[in-house]
């Protein structure tokens, strides 16, 4: 199975990364994380053509996130550390295809690191 063209791989690892920010947070914040999650794949669903990057543009986003000093490679998600109030802490295999905005873009344009660059 590939979930939105990904290696199923990936759906462990971002179960890993859901789990890590879930138990960073408090109640009403796990409660927007969730909902949030519903949304996106809502939207992702029920309009795959317009909700998700297509294949060339997923992976410039991802070269963006590589480069992102926000970026935590190892857990491949948009948040340095657990805990850390800097990124918006979504998986980013996932995220890029199905995100309209990157957080740095959103949160601190200024410093040209997000995928506007
Ligand atoms: S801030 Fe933007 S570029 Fe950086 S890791 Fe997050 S989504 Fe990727």
């Amino acid at each position: 199975m590939r979930p939105f063209g990904l290696k199923s791989e990936r759906f462990w690892d971002w179960e890993i990364t859901i789990e890590d920010e879930l138990g960073a947070v408090l109640w009403r914040d796990k409660l927007n994380i969730i909902l949030s999650i519903i949304k996106v794949a809502g939207r992702a669903i029920l309009r795959p053509r317009k909700a998700t990057a297509d294949r060339k543009e997923w992976r410039r986003r991802m070269k963006c996130c590589y480069r992102c000093p926000v970026y935590n490679k190892r857990r491949q998600r948009c948040r340095p550390f657990t805990g850390s109030v800097l990124g918006c802490g979504c998986y980013m295999p996932y995220a890029a295809l199905l995100k309209e905005t990157c957080w740095a873009d959103d949160n601190m344009p200024e410093e040209h690191i997000g995928w506007k660059g």
